[in-house]
């Protein structure tokens, strides 16, 4: 089945060849056969010219075709031996026998017939005798139901009747005298047509097959290279489709950073614009001689514009750090260092939020041989979104252990919580839970995708656990010792860190 698949063109070719070619072997067998037949017959017509012209004609006298000759006469007689000896029982004239002779008169009377019964009568003129008396041989094959015919019935089953004319001067130019009519067995006739249509039919027959089998290893062998092309381009237009597939997903890509781009600088333009404008809004208010010496608003507004500048120092910072890891112009710089002394600085480093905090750092931390500086940023990213999506005067946690190696921080806050369907996403790029131009909480989204790309520098995993409406947990485990590091205390190594990148981060959402 295979097989008849893969070289269908050759199926095709042998099936449809092979009914031209016996369309063709019909058209010529029925062409030929007519041929041979009109051979045959006008061989047979010739035959009986000459059996009247070369040996009948010399046996007649004027005198036998001026009126029937008497059938009792001797005349008639002679005449039917002669008829008989000669022509109908001619020896070697087995091909054209013939079975019956007639003299015709111009009127249609029949003036001598090698049958007596036949000798003297008279029948309608016919056409083909009309043609004979005008000098035409006329030959066909014999209708034997016609009057004149029916003596001749039992002389066999399909007859080949031919009227000669006859003259009887010996030049055989002047006036048809009377008309002789044989007739001849077709069986011979028949047998001569079939011989040679046999003999043709079957060169033809052999011709058409052996060009027939000639050509079948020519279409195969055409079939295999023209297959085998049609696989290579096949495998050309697999090949181009997979190309543009790569192109189209390509374009898109870039139309999605395109957006991304103008999203970005929308959202930045406005996060940085916020915190300004209140900053210059309490600036300028404060430098009003009414409140030069209301020592309560001042603070107040001196807060404010303390709040609002960290939350510009956070989000350029964090524009910064991500822009230069992206260039790789910020290595992991490994020193050690006390963990519960950074945690404590990020959370006081908060200005008057870090009110809300509380550090658990239930027992003493060993030394850590990290980055300090990524390990701040990440805290100091988780807290300020602890902070940020929890209310106002809810408090905040940051704790640590140490086991086996490594350091658990983890923050926790009692706010919004984030929906178990968004928590896969948090980490990446730009994307924020509630990015409407209507949301309630600042930021550009680029705080945890900053997460995930500094505890990967450092070699650590970080994980969520969060309820809608109840807070969340990031933790994140940290090695106390960087693996670039051999583990021997040092004062402070710079390692470029995408080389080692090892992904394990993984998030989880509880219920
Ligand atoms: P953003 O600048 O918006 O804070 P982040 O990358 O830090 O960007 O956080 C991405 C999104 O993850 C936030 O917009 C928020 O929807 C969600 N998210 C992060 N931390 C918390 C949290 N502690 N509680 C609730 N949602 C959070």
């Amino acid at each position: 089945m295979r097989l008849l698949r893969e070289h269908r063109l050759v199926v095709r070719f042998a099936l449809g060849s092979l009914v031209a070619f016996v369309a063709i072997g019909l058209v010529l067998s029925v062409a030929v056969a007519h041929q041979f037949t009109e051979r045959g017959e006008e061989q047979a017509a010739a035959h009986a010219a000459f059996v009247t012209n070369s040996v009948f004609r010399f046996e007649l006298s004027a005198a036998d075709l001026r009126a029937p000759v008497p059938v009792r006469s001797r005349r008639h007689a002679e005449l039917a031996r002669f008829v008989r000896t000669r022509i109908l029982e001619a020896p070697g004239s087995t091909l054209f026998r013939v079975v019956r002779l007639k003299i015709w008169s111009r009127n249609g009377t029949v003036l001598f017939a090698d049958d007596p019964r036949l000798t003297g009568r008279r029948f309608p003129a016919e056409e083909d005798l009309r043609e004979a008396f005008a000098g035409q041989t006329v030959g066909g094959v014999t209708n034997l139901s016609e009057p004149e015919n029916v003596f001749e019935r039992g002389l066999g089953d399909r007859l080949f009747e031919t009227y000669v004319p006859l003259r009887l001067d010996t030049a055989g130019v002047g006036p048809v005298d009377a008309v002789v009519e044989l007739y001849q067995d077709y069986g011979g006739i028949q047998r001569q047509i079939d011989s040679g249509f046999r003999t043709l039919a079957v060169t033809l027959l052999v011709g058409l097959a052996a060009l027939y089998v000639v050509l079948l290893p020519l279409a195969f062998r055409a079939s295999r290279t023209l297959s085998e092309q049609n696989a290579r381009l096949a495998e050309q237009a697999r090949r181009l489709e997979d190309l543009l597939e790569q192109e189209q997903a390509r374009v898109a890509q870039l139309r999605e950073l395109n957006r991304l781009k103008s999203d970005f600088v929308a959202v930045a333009s406005h996060e940085l614009r916020t915190p300004l404008t209140a900053i210059i809004g309490y600036a300028k208010t404060l430098r009003q001689p009414a409140f030069a010496g209301d020592e309560n608003n001042r603070e107040e507004f001196l807060e404010a514009i303390e709040r609002q500048g960290d939350r510009l120092f956070q989000l350029v910072e964090n524009l910064l750090v991500t822009s230069r890891l992206e260039d790789g112009a910020l290595p992991v710089s490994i020193a050690p260092f006390s963990p519960e002394e950074a945690i404590r600085g990020v959370a006081d480093g908060l200005g008057s939020a870090s009110r809300r905090i509380r550090v658990v750092v239930p027992v003493p931390l060993p030394k850590m041989h990290s980055d300090r500086r990524f390990v701040e940023q990440v805290i100091r990213n988780l807290l300020a979104n602890a902070l940020k999506f929890s209310l106002a005067d809810s408090e905040c946690e940051v704790g640590a252990t140490a086991a086996s190696g490594s350091l658990t921080i983890s923050v926790t806050d009692h706010g919004i919580g984030i929906p178990a369907d968004e928590v896969s996403r948090i980490f990446d790029r730009f994307y924020q839970v509630d990015s409407s131009s209507t949301r309630r909480f600042g930021g550009i989204g680029l705080g945890l995708d900053l997460v995930k790309t500094l505890v990967q520098a450092l070699g650590g995993t970080i994980e969520v656990q969060t309820e809608p409406s109840r807070g969340s947990t990031f933790t994140v485990v940290l090695p106390l010792v960087h693996p670039s590091s051999s583990g021997e205390p040092r004062n402070e190594t710079e390692v470029a860190y995408s080389g080692w990148w090892k992904s394990t981060l993984s998030s989880r959402a509880s219920t």
